[in-house]
């Protein structure tokens, strides 16, 4: 798969002049965001994994195949650090959603074995808010059994509201989940 950093912004002036359709992801820091991305983009490199949480406040961009954006938000909910700091973050992911046009559909990362807490629930106000079709995927999922993994789903999908349909589980470490992903992601793109 052709994938390719683009650039990294924190405000919207300094996102790409680009008009290819973005489908953003967003996650608690440390939930396997970066992994998921990196899977995706089928490369260990592009996204840097295990940094210190909360420490990425920036919007990355990279193309894929020439066609699709593929747009990593800052990952919140990180208890560490400041009111400030936290403040700044909030702010960087709203600016992107409610400025981007390009953005078609975000896809919401939560850990398979948590239920959601009120960071996600924040998050997917915003996305209903604004209209923004969601993904769910719940990842880390090689470190549960198939049944576990199920009645997970069935879980989070009656807590958040959400049809099952838009839940994809997700492993990194596996592969699990990569092609329904891509699928779901064709699916809104075209
Ligand atoms: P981010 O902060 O959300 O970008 O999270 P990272 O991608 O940096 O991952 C955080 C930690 O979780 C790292 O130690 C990863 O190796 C681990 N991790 C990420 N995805 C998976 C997964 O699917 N399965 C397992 N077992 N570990 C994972």
């Amino acid at each position: 798969m052709k994938a390719e950093f683009v650039t990294s912004a924190k405000e919207p002036k300094g996102y790409p002049p680009t008009e290819f359709p973005e489908i953003a992801f967003a996650g608690r820091s440390n939930v396997g965001k970066s992994s998921m991305i990196n899977t995706l983009l089928g490369t260990r490199k592009l996204v840097k994994v295990g940094k210190t949480p909360g420490k990425t406040r920036l919007v990355n961009f990279f193309l894929v195949q020439d066609s699709i954006m593929l747009v990593d938000l800052p990952g919140y909910g990180y208890a560490k650090v400041s009111k400030e700091e936290k403040k700044q973050w909030g702010e960087t992911i709203e600016n992107y959603l409610t400025e981007r046009t390009q953005l078609i559909a975000c896809v919401l990362i939560l850990d398979v074995r948590r239920d959601p807490n009120e960071d996600d629930l924040g998050m997917l106000f915003w996305f209903n808010h604004y209209g923004i079709r969601t993904i769910v995927a719940l990842t880390k999922c090689d470190k549960l059994s198939n049944n576990q993994n199920a009645s997970r789903v069935a879980a989070i999908s009656k807590q958040l509201n959400i049809s099952r349909d838009m839940f994809v589980l997700f492993s990194s470490l596996t592969g699990k989940g990569k092609d329904d992903i891509w699928k779901k992601i064709q699916e809104i793109v075209a």
